[in-house]
């Protein structure tokens, strides 16, 4: 078997709170924890949701937590060329194909493209530039399951969930499933841990995998960390953001969401002791549903 080799993949669109941190540290004890390396990988192939600065923040909070990545960063902006390759590859599969459908009739699919544009052999436009168009792959009606690590059995059957599925979308920016599929396989990362969030895009990337000749990564989803309400914590609501002078006591929360209550002779421990201790404790099985208590 190969080794391990895990990710963490931000989207620059704000610093990490307490959520992301909590993912990220998921992702990190379970590498750590089979011996295996940890990436960064910044995705920022979305420049009108991008907060500037925010790459580097995230980054030195990742440094602040005791939280050290294997090698150097890759940014998904310096890999626009492989994205248009691998697109080409597609067409010459003839598995991709331009839409124009409107956003109205988009919005009257709710969500399960009907292959209306398939016909449209040609790509109006070169992958990558500004266009009327989006470009979509073709699937077919076979059902996708996979051994989930921590939901188990997983099956999606992508005519049902969301038909042939966007790649480049008009505003001619590369879907994030196309960019995180090649680039797992780039980086050969096989084992990937993330939030349940990101559960029903794993089909779709699995399938991109597939068609592109590439060993799919195991994948494990943790709950996201979810407000009393139920809500998902998100940038955007200006969830529970992380005290930058307290890495000790984030780390210490984090673990305490996944399921690992630090003793008492370890609080107020300098981070790497308590990620030490963590790697020799952690343990997929015991991560708590992910509601936050009222605080
Ligand atoms: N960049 C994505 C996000 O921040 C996550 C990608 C992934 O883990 O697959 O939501
Ligand atoms: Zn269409």
């Amino acid at each position: 078997m190969a080794a391990y080799i895990g990710r963490f993949a931000p989207s620059p669109t704000g610093a990490l709170h307490l959520g992301s941190l909590y993912a990220a540290l998921a992702s990190y004890l379970d590498a750590r924890a089979n011996n295996g390396q940890w990436l960064v990988r910044m995705e920022d192939i979305d420049p009108p949701r991008e907060v500037p600065g925010a790459a580097d923040t995230i980054l030195k909070q990742l440094d602040n937590h005791g939280l050290h990545w294997h090698g150097s960063v890759l940014y998904q902006s310096q890999r626009l060329t492989a994205y248009r390759d691998a697109i080409d590859a597609l067409e010459n599969l003839e598995l991709v194909y331009s839409c124009q459908c409107t956003r109205s009739r988009l919005r009257s699919l709710n969500g399960v493209y009907d292959g209306h544009c398939r016909s449209q052999q040609n790509l109006s436009a070169a992958p990558g530039t500004e266009s009327l168009a989006s470009i979509r792959i073709k699937i077919s009606s076979a059902k996708i399951s996979w051994q989930d690590l921590i939901h188990g059995r997983c099956t999606d059957e992508l005519a049902l969930t969301c038909g042939d599925f966007i790649l480049v979308r008009r505003d001619g920016l590369f879907a994030y499933q196309l960019a995180v599929s090649i680039d797992d396989a780039y980086q050969s990362i096989n084992h990937v841990i993330r939030g349940d969030d990101l559960l029903d895009s794993t089909a779709r990337q699995i399938y991109l995998h597939e068609q592109l000749g590439f060993e799919a990564p195991r994948y494990g989803h943790i709950p996201v960390l979810k407000d009393a309400q139920g809500d998902k914590l998100s940038k955007q609501r200006f969830a529970s953001s992380i005290e930058a002078s307290n890495p000790g006591g984030n780390i210490e929360h984090c673990l305490t969401l996944l399921g690992l209550s630090v003793p008492a002779e370890l609080s107020n421990a300098p981070v790497a002791q308590l990620l030490d201790w963590a790697t020799q404790q952690w343990s997929r099985s015991t991560i708590p549903n992910g509601t936050l208590a009222e605080r």
